[in-house]
């Protein structure tokens, strides 16, 4: 009797518990809808190429981090099961670049479109906008709202000397590539480096514009090209996403510099630099099943 009663409580409790897991979910839902649904009128305004529902079917997910100016910064996750690859897309870590954010959106749609024996490969977040102020402020600009370039506020070694030093030096204090005052001082870069510490990327690609080239830092041999777009390394900045991740942390970073910062390419050229990216991918990093045969079709 008392067993049968005890079976009846834990029974309850655990229906209680599910109903109490399906409340925190919808509260959630509707907690964000509004919020996705005014980001995505937002960003089918400000972003070339991305209509309203390219946007809400990136089904974007709020995190914990927002800008200076308190945007929220956007990521999703892509993970199948049995994922043995992580990989970190950013776009738009300069706000005068929108097309960077624009192909993201477009990948997120690939990813998930791409057959179930490639997605149980890789693990993707993608994180279109990284510096929203950047991209929202009228213009547009490259830096964010405390006028800082964030690929240049990554804790390289020596920053505190050379960061400075270049940017009087070589840029001859050009606003547009101030590292900020010290590493990591702009909440969107620590949000990255979070993102580099619980999220451990095995491949980080990075998305620019305009030089309409592809760099490459880190140990790997670099993808020779992506689409249209042909490798051509530029050398390393002190700060930058590229020297930090690829150099000092040795995780690769495959930069790519658009042709153009507010057109994207075409839809067939983002889809053949997303089936290129695959192809070396699968080449340099390991089995990624399927995706050699996606990518020669
Ligand atoms: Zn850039």
């Amino acid at each position: 009797m008392a067993s049968k009663v005890r079976k009846r409580t834990v029974k309850l409790l655990r229906m209680s518990l599910s109903r109490a897991k399906c409340l925190v979910f919808a509260i959630f839902i509707i907690a964000t809808n509004p919020l996705i649904a005014g980001t995505c009128t937002a960003f089918s305004k400000k972003l070339p190429n991305v209509g309203r529902e390219l946007c809400e079917a990136a089904r974007l997910q709020p995190t914990n981090s927002r800008s200076v100016n308190g945007q929220m910064i956007w990521m999703r996750d892509i993970k199948p099961d049995h994922a043995s690859l992580r990989v970190l897309v950013v776009g738009a870590i300069h706000g005068d670049e929108p097309s960077s954010a624009a192909v993201a959106l477009h990948w997120i749609k690939l990813a998930e479109e791409a057959p179930a024996d490639t997605r149980q490969a890789v693990y993707w977040r993608f994180v279109p906008m990284l510096n929203p102020d950047g991209v929202f402020s009228q213009p547009s600009r490259r830096v964010n709202a405390h006028g800082v370039d964030l690929n240049r506020n990554f804790p390289t070694p020596n920053w505190q000397r050379d960061a400075k030093v270049y940017w009087e030096k070589r840029t001859g204090k050009d606003p547009r590539r101030w590292p900020g005052v010290k590493p990591l001082s702009e909440p969107e870069s620590r949000f990255l480096f979070q993102q580099m510490q619980s999220f451990k990327p095995q491949l980080i690609v990075s998305i620019h514009a305009p030089y309409g080239i592809l760099d490459f830092d880190g140990p790997l041999v670099a993808p020779s090209k992506l689409g249209r777009l042909y490798l051509d390394q530029v050398g390393i900045f002190p700060g930058s996403l590229g020297n930090y991740g690829g150099v000092h942390r040795g995780v690769p970073v495959v930069t790519i510099e658009l042709p153009n910062a507010t057109r994207t390419p075409l839809d067939a050229d983002t889809r053949q630099m997303w089936l290129d990216l695959q192809r070396w991918m699968s080449e340099r990093l390991g089995p990624v099943q399927g995706v050699a045969s996606q990518a020669s079709r």
